[in-house]
């Protein structure tokens, strides 16, 4: 199939007072439709600033050097406003980095969902904008549509968010960063939401993470970027298996994603998923009590597989953690 969003050698320049900023240089991306596309990369590499253009969102001092952005079938590099607006209304969905900056303070949840479907010429009843809420999962929508963001958890915020990218019902969401705030739990109950509702709608998403374990884990193709290039890209299990690109080795070998995941299954078990690792292989650790011993996490043989997906409908394991076993107290 042809690709909905095509990135041909695109370069992204900024204006600065110490002149110009060479943020993206001979970027090439594509996403198909119904497909879940990673870019990966570490901070200041060019992932929001590329997914940014692509929905014609740069900052005023931002630029468009080079390069070509193809929105099925459409060149939409130098499109008018009037044109951009149409398609985030319609076919591009956006959940941007940072929910507390672009959820604003001082208005109810509820009026910013209302707002987003009302520029979108979609019905906005307090039922339109519940329904939307509780779509993207966030519980007691009718009644938290009257809260300001300051009363909901960041898993509610994000959850908002998410609704409100969704609200049009794109053919494309870009999600920047969309739950690296959030711990782990919440992170994957939410990405879990995501998939199926994605997958129902049959929208395409360009999920952007620092972290090449979760990208692996989410999408059928990974795109590396290093300082403002696209370094690799591929099916994720061979970015992860046969890294060519020594910035992608270096990812996959000092691994801090799966590094992190460990203190992250720390984190779980901390919290409440004793079968989880159960379930994975390995012993469950010792859940003690909590008189004997107080504090302390103890994770023993842990082994942990991700089921990757590696093309439509296929998966392959990939054991991200093999055999580890360590353990924290309390205040070390
Ligand atoms: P992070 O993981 O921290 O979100 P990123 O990969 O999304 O990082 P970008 O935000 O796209 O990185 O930034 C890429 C480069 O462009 C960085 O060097 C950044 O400093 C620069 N940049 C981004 N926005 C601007 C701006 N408005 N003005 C000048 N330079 C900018
Ligand atoms: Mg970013």
């Amino acid at each position: 199939p042809a690709p909905l969003l095509d990135i041909r050698s695109l370069a992204i320049s900024f204006d600065t007072s110490n002149g110009t900023v060479d943020a993206v240089q001979d970027a090439n991306l594509s996403v198909l439709p119904g497909e879940t596309v990673a870019i990966v990369g570490e901070s200041g590499s060019g992932k929001s600033t590329t997914a940014l253009a692509a929905i014609g969102l740069l900052p005023g001092n931002g630029r468009v050097s080079g390069g070509q952005i193809i929105f099925d079938g459409e060149d939409i590099t130098h499109a008018s406003t009037r044109r951009i607006v149409e398609l985030r209304g319609n076919s591009i969905g956006m959940v941007p980095q940072d929910p507390m900056s672009n959820l604003n303070p001082v208005w109810k949840i509820g009026f910013q969902v209302r707002e987003t479907l009302k520029a979108n010429g979609r019905p906005s009843s307090d039922e339109d904008v519940a329904r939307v809420l509780s779509q993207a999962g966030l519980p007691d929508a009718a009644s938290r549509a009257r809260q300001y963001p300051h009363e909901f958890s960041g898993g509610m915020r994000q959850r908002a968010l998410i609704a409100i990218g969704l609200s049009c019902s794109p053919r494309l969401l870009i999600a920047d960063e969309p739950t690296s705030a959030l711990d782990v739990t919440v992170q994957r109950q939410i990405l879990d939401h995501l998939a199926s509702l994605t997958q129902e709608m049959g929208t395409a998403v360009l999920l952007i993470t620092h972290d090449l374990g979760l990208a692996a884990e989410r999408a059928q193709r990974v795109v590396v970027m290093y300082k403002g290039r696209v370094v690799e890209s591929g099916p994720a299990l061979e970015i992860l298996t046969n890294p060519r690109h020594p910035y992608t080795k270096r990812l996959v070998e000092s691994a801090p994603s799966l590094a992190s995941k460990r203190i992250d299954i720390a984190k779980e078990r901390g919290l409440d998923a004793p079968e989880l690792l159960a379930a994975d292989g390995g012993a469950a650790p010792d859940a003690g009590s909590p008189d004997t011993a107080p504090g302390i996490i103890e994770v023993r043989n842990l082994t942990k597989v991700f089921k990757l997906r590696s093309g439509l409908g296929r998966h392959t394991d990939f054991t991200a953690v093999d055999d580890v076993s360590f353990s924290v107290e309390r205040g070390t």
